[in-house]
């Protein structure tokens, strides 16, 4: 095989392993430089990416790379010779990983964790989260502007940020300008006071990408509107991308121009729904990871499943960690409960499921045929979801190792112990598997 053929095999089951957004900006474009009996060197499209890849992946991909070869590589990284396809297609997001951070605040301030990784998907916000991503691959080209609306922590600043953090990992030249809806109001008050509405206008109309969060509070000023109008044509005829976040949609806010409304209508309107159970106990796990604090899946979700609002979910939290800390007592279900006060809800009971709607809800979820799911071919695309079947069946539903061994025609119960434990051992250091499991039990307890 060729070392071309032999990359797309290995690009293509890594695709499988980890979750679109990394697949897409960091491996979809790496090469297969060189290979010999002992090292491959993989070539990356940007030299930002190097220490990156290197550093996240490479234990996956030396191991998927070993399954093809059959051998024990080790992987140089380098920055690739050959020409990539289409430079724009790359990365990035990732900002707060690479250890020199010159690359952010050229022109904005990002909050470092606002980035599309840190996001959770789910039914709430697929779509805006689609065409956040859209727009940050081809900014000014497919929905111009993008206009985001939702209730009170939603995660459209969120998302909005992640827009900047991935247009600036492709470009850090690109001049972006964030600011919400009252900044830029009081940066024309301040102009026009001063006398300098002409840089004003000058620094607006020169933005490769505007973004602007809480639109809304522009509405009934009517020469800020005006100026807004002015600026926002200026930046979209020379198909510059704008994207908007509000907490209602343009038709309903009062005192806005119409042919504001129509500019905003004119491209892609979204709204985000409030986060259901799962999503914000996704978010939680999240925000724990981020502040390296191990918080068990069920206290994320007693946590989750007593408050809806997800800015009072993370308030709650930052709480249940100082009052751990200071009470020198550790977090858990006494605690949380302690400090939810009132009564408390339980964790949301789940439906009675059967082993086999367990079995299909795997299978479908990762395009897979029953057949295959229960063979025992060990491909790696193969044996993934096999170990989230296993974990399923064990923690979900308390089957018994030798129970599942036996549902799936005789496998033996070690198999079965280490594919479970392989999972559990995931779930903490992995999103897209987190992500998966999120999704088949969705599907499974509704
Ligand atoms: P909004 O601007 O809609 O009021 P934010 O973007 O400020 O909401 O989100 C509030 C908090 O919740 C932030 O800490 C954000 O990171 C978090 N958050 C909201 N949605 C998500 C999500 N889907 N994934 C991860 N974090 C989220
Ligand atoms: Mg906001």
């Amino acid at each position: 095989m060729d070392k071309q053929n032999l990359w797309q095999l290995v690009l293509s089951d890594l695709e499988l392993q980890v979750s679109k957004v990394v697949y897409q900006t960091l491996l979809a474009h790496t090469t297969l430089e060189s290979i010999s009996d002992s090292q491959a060197t993989i070539g990356c499209h940007r030299p930002l990416l190097v220490n990156l890849i290197e550093k996240r992946y490479y234990q996956l991909i030396k191991k998927t790379l070993d399954d093809y070869t059959q051998k024990n590589m080790s992987l140089v990284f380098t920055t690739k010779t050959s020409p990539s396809k289409n430079p724009i297609d790359g990365p990035l997001f990732t900002i707060k990983l690479t250890p020199d951070s010159s690359v952010i605040g050229v022109n904005i301030k990002l909050d470092k964790d606002y980035t599309f990784a840190n996001f959770a998907v789910s039914s709430s916000n697929q779509m805006a989260y689609a065409a956040a991503t859209a727009v940050s691959k081809n900014p000014g080209t497919s929905y111009n502007p993008l206009f985001l609306y939702g209730g009170v922590g939603v995660g459209k600043t969120h998302l909005m940020q992640a827009i900047g953090h991935y247009v600036l990992g492709v470009n850090p030249k690109c001049k972006i300008i964030f600011c919400t809806g009252e900044e830029f109001t009081n940066e024309i008050i301040e102009a026009i006071s001063t006398k300098t509405t002409t840089q004003f206008k000058k620094k607006y109309r020169q933005a490769d990408m505007l973004l602007i969060d809480d639109v809304q509070f522009i509405a009934g000023k009517y020469a800020i509107q005006e100026e807004f109008f002015h600026t926002f044509n200026a930046i979209y005829q020379t198909k510059k991308q704008v994207v908007l976040t509000s907490d209602r949609p343009p038709e309903e806010i009062n005192k806005l121009e119409e042919r504001l409304k129509s500019r905003f209508e004119g491209g892609l309107t979204i709204d985000i729904g409030l986060p259901d159970f799962e999503l914000r106990t996704a978010i939680l796990l999240i925000k724990a990871k981020q502040r390296r604090f191990d918080l068990s899946i069920e206290h994320a979700k007693l946590l989750a499943a007593n408050v809806d609002n997800i800015r009072k979910l993370e308030g709650l939290f930052i709480r249940v960690i100082s009052e751990s800390q200071t009470k020198e007592v550790p977090v858990d279900a006494e605690l949380i409960k302690n400090i939810l006060g009132r009564t408390v809800k339980d964790i949301p009971g789940k439906k009675r499921v059967s082993e086999t709607e367990v079995l299909n809800a795997v299978t479908s979820y990762y395009n897979l045929k029953l057949s295959q799911l229960k063979g025992t071919r060990r491909d790696r695309f193969l044996s993934l979801p096999r170990q989230v079947l296993y974990y399923l069946l064990r923690v979900e539903l308390g089957v018994s190792l030798l129970q599942i061994g036996e549902f799936l025609g005789g496998r033996d119960h070690t198999t079965v112990l280490h594919g479970v434990r392989k999972i559990s051992g995931l779930l903490s250091a992995d999103d897209k598997i987190r992500e998966d499991i999120v999704g088949i039990k969705t599907v499974l307890f509704g």
